[in-house]
């Protein structure tokens, strides 16, 4: 299944994004919050109208709430107005390309905490869809089936839904710090727009104290049992995760043949 793009029309998501009224959407934020039950809400962002449609209707047959957008500028106006729980996100979409709509999804403080699933219909996009440019959560491949989606869904809020249960306390690494209770990340006081995964990745090696995790054992961390990916993925989003933390990033060590570890205190040079 290779997605097919209607001709390129316009390009206007980008213009839009530095004249958003924030107080309008704020009140939208909080509009939609209040509508929400107990259910998820999962945004649906696919221009291929079948796949949508068999998404929306797998999603809903799960117990998840749904919205859909066909376009690119849609999928971001709508991620902006309902702040959904989690984005499907077609990577070749009509006026705004996923890529496009993922980084400015990102780089939003209202939604950039927001988990994103990519679905791409190339392995060789993973790289640059995961961590680095874009800062998918995780992805799918083209032509998936609806149970391995459904799997990797329900492995996103198994893990957001994990850090709420730790407790009240805020890891540390240099200048950041990762509350466990609002999965909120800043970097010297100042909020860091981690992806979940990115996130989930860090605490795990700041809670290892000083001890290298393994690329699978950092999988599970931030995937949860079950879940694979390539070990180039995780090496992707360590170096994402070092280039959001400056200066800090030299904290994590990389443990040639075996993994990564992350020190408090820096050997002298
Ligand atoms: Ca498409």
């Amino acid at each position: 299944m290779v997605p097919k793009n209607p001709p390129h029309r316009s390009f206007d998501g980008k213009a839009r994004q530095g004249h958003r009224d924030r107080e309008t959407e704020g009140e939208h934020m909080a509009a939609a919050r209040e509508e929400r039950g107990d259910k998820k809400l999962v945004l649906i962002v696919e221009d291929e109208r079948d796949l949508a449609e068999l998404l929306e209707y797998n999603l809903k047959g799960n117990g998840y709430r749904t919205a859909v957008a066909h376009t690119g500028p849609d999928g971001l106006s709508k991620a902006r107005a309902l702040t959904p729980d989690l984005v499907l996100l077609d990577l070749m979409l009509p006026d705004l390309p996923g890529t496009e709509v993922a980084r400015q999804i990102r780089a939003d403080a209202n939604v950039a905490h927001v988990p994103i699933i990519m679905l791409t219909a190339k392995a060789d996009e993973v790289d640059q869809v995961v961590g680095l440019t874009v800062g998918a959560d995780d992805y799918v491949t083209k032509p998936f089936s609806i149970k391995v989606l459904m799997a990797r869904v329900e492995a996103v809020f198994r893990r957001s839904g994990r850090s709420s249960t730790d407790g009240d306390r805020v890891l540390r690494l240099g200048g950041v710090a990762l509350d466990l209770e609002t999965h909120e990340a800043t970097l010297e006081g100042e909020a860091t727009p981690f992806t979940l995964t990115e996130f989930r990745l860090l605490s795990a090696l700041i809670e290892a104290d000083g001890k290298v995790l393994s690329r699978s054992a950092l999988m599970n961390h931030a995937m949860g049992p079950g879940v694979t990916v390539t070990e180039r993925t995780i090496d992707v989003h360590i170096t994402s995760i070092r280039r959001k933390m400056g200066d800090w990033g030299k904290h994590i060590k990389t443990v040639r043949g075996v993994g990564y570890r992350a020190v408090q205190e820096l050997a002298p040079a």
